[in-house]
């Protein structure tokens, strides 16, 4: 006999009322932040984190978002040594970097202390191990004033951002988009978290049009994260230059190859499939919908 069943509502957007209902087994955690963050555990999706509503990591499925935002941009440049990933407190995205023998130095820059110190301790195996490696270093700091304010240049920027909302409002801006274009070394790539297309497609092709301005060889891959509802997943891949952002599957196989790591979702066919938008997509994305 199921005890009291507790529901975490989600919305994802306020007019086409589109909501997941999440089960908590086990109660509710609200955690002591700047933000609305709550922890609980669900049969399907195993512990999860909320942010100001919207789901942000699952253990089940977190495997899927951290390596495509990890590895489609590191496997097409190539030569990267030092990242900078904005937001990502989790450790997700860092673990997978970090698997990336080549990489020499990581930045991680997320503005809520209280996220990482919850992901060290309620979810170990997202970062396993990520913030305890010498070539990581944490910034608890707005991503935006950090971006704007360094010296430093990255061959890869990693926005691994919430929604437009809240502290992650920044994170979409042009100011913010043109500082990372200008922290990005020569032959440099940033990724972005571009959203759900089908759900707000009016935000997306905004989104899209704000990104080609400041990165005019703009390109966007495609994921499927069960726990981000509404259909795939949108991620920009935005080069420094204009070049061709996406090598050739041979290329990409041999890198993978050498670099010997292991993935759940990502391969080089998948990398290469992922750059494959439907027409209601791509549309949308050169503003021709
Ligand atoms: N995968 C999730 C998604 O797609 O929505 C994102 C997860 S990650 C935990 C998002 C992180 O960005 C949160 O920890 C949040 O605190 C952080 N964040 C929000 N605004 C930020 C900002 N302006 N600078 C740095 N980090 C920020």
């Amino acid at each position: 006999m199921r005890g009291k069943r507790e529901w975490v509502d989600e919305t994802i957007n306020e007019d086409a009322g589109f909501r997941t209902f999440y089960e908590a087994v086990g109660g509710i955690r609200m955690v002591d932040s700047t933000q609305d963050l709550a922890v609980f555990q669900n049969p399907t999706f195993g512990k999860m984190m909320i942010l100001d509503g919207a789901v942000q990591v699952t253990e089940r499925d977190e495997f899927i978002y951290h390596e495509m935002m990890a590895h489609v941009a590191l496997f097409a440049h190539g030569a990267v040594r030092r990242v900078l990933i904005v937001g990502g407190g989790d450790g997700g995205i860092a673990r997978e970097v970090l698997r990336h023998r080549a990489v020499a130095s990581i930045t991680l820059v997320e503005i809520d202390g209280a996220v990482v110190d919850l992901c060290r301790a309620e979810f170990p195996a997202i970062s396993a191990g990520a913030f305890d490696d010498p070539r990581l270093r944490v910034v608890i700091a707005d991503g935006a004033a950090f971006v704007a304010g360094t010296e430093d240049r990255f061959d890869v920027i990693i926005v691994d951002s919430p929604d437009p909302v809240g502290p992650g409002a920044v994170l979409f801006q042009p100011p913010f988009y043109r500082a990372c274009k200008a922290a990005l070394a020569p032959g440099g790539l940033m990724v972005t978290q571009s959203g759900m297309p089908f759900l707000t497609p009016g935000w997306f092709a905004s989104h899209a049009e704000t990104l080609r301005t400041v990165f005019p060889a703009r390109e966007f891959f495609l994921s499927t994260v069960p726990s981000y509802t509404g259909g795939p997943m949108a991620h920009g891949l935005l080069p420094a230059e204009p070049a061709a952002a996406t090598p050739a599957l041979e290329t990409l196989a041999t890198r993978y190859a050498a670099a010997g790591i292991a993935t759940r979702y990502y391969t080089p066919e998948i990398h290469r499939a992922a750059f494959a938008l439907p027409p209601y997509i791509g549309t949308l994305a050169t503003g021709t919908a």
